[in-house]
């Protein structure tokens, strides 16, 4: 199912020196970029953009050894082989501009078209306020533990880890996606950033790639007992409402090992595993990395 789509790829195009992508649905995004160093000399770096460039979505880039990579007024880190990663929060806009600049300093700047996503709403009234807001008596409790996994999401490990895919943690029904929000008494909550499959609690539930463990602890107020795995550039799952954790801060996990089991703690209605990505703060959707489950077919 994955990067079915070439597009994008120009290779005789020299004489471009701006690039415009579109992309719906999974795709591989491919182009020179070329760099004019005089009257005729044009130094073409190839950039490859391999992902979904949607809403929720990450692609992973490829550029030449030493190039660097700036985006949204930011450098990306590099990996000394080339490879840099991009993501789009849940309400990314439109376009998105990746600047890539060559060791001479000259830039090439490739526009990405973001894919807008309909997310699913749903309107709760009646609701006692007390279930709404939670009690004052905790708020600093809340406000500590949200920026300890704020520290947590904000490293930025040379580790690629991500470059070998995602597989799925678990097995078991989605009950629950990315993007969807609660307007609660006509109060609009934060929307559901993972996706939600249910199982008994214990089930055992597997790193979906390579790791190093950057958070661990057994309960938080929201999200109870709370795993962050750090897959490197920014890029990290979280698993929340666990029952047990098996690893510890600092260890490195391998693609597939059991690290907690499947629990309702912290502020869940049953028992699910919520399996959330982060590319440092921004929210990304981990259904378009795991691979198609059976429902994606249909
Ligand atoms: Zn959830």
């Amino acid at each position: 199912m994955l990067y079915h789509n070439r597009s994008g790829l120009h290779p005789g195009a020299r004489s471009t020196v701006s690039r415009h992508f579109r992309a719906h649905g999974p795709a591989l995004i491919a182009a020179l970029a070329c760099f004019f160093l005089g009257p005729a000399v044009a130094h073409c770096a190839e950039v490859t953009l391999t992902g979904e460039a949607t809403q929720g979505g990450l692609l992973i880039g490829r550029t030449a050894v030493g190039n660097t990579v700036e985006w949204q007024g930011r450098n990306l880190r590099v990996s000394p082989d080339g490879v840099f990663l991009v993501g789009f929060g849940r309400d990314a806009k439109p376009r998105s501009s990746i600047v890539v600049v060559d060791k001479e300093g000259a830039g090439q700047t490739i526009t990405v078209d973001v894919a807008r996503r309909d997310y699913r709403i749903q309107h709760i009234e009646g609701l006692p306020q007390e279930k709404v807001t939670p009690p004052p008596a905790v708020s600093e409790r809340i406000r500590s533990e949200g920026a300890r996994v704020a520290a947590a999401r904000s490293r930025d490990d040379p580790r690629t880890d991500f470059a070998n895919g995602f597989i799925w943690p678990l097995e078991g029904r989605i009950t629950g996606v990315y993007g969807s929000q609660r307007v609660l008494n006509g109060e609009p909550r934060r929307p559901h950033f993972g996706v939600d499959v249910a199982a008994p609690v214990g089930t055992p539930v597997m790193a979906p790639a390579d790791a190093v463990i950057s958070f661990a602890d057994p309960d938080l107020y929201f999200s109870g007992g709370t795993l962050i795995m750090d897959h490197g550039h920014g890029l990290s799952s979280t698993f929340i409402h666990l029952s047990r954790i098996l690893v510890e801060e600092g260890q490195e996990v391998r693609q597939g090992e059991p690290v907690a089991e499947v629990g309702m703690t912290g502020r869940a209605t049953g028992p699910h595993l919520d399996w959330r990505m982060n590319l440092f703060d921004v929210r990304l959707d981990p259904q378009l990395l795991a691979p198609p489950t059976a429902a994606d077919s249909d």
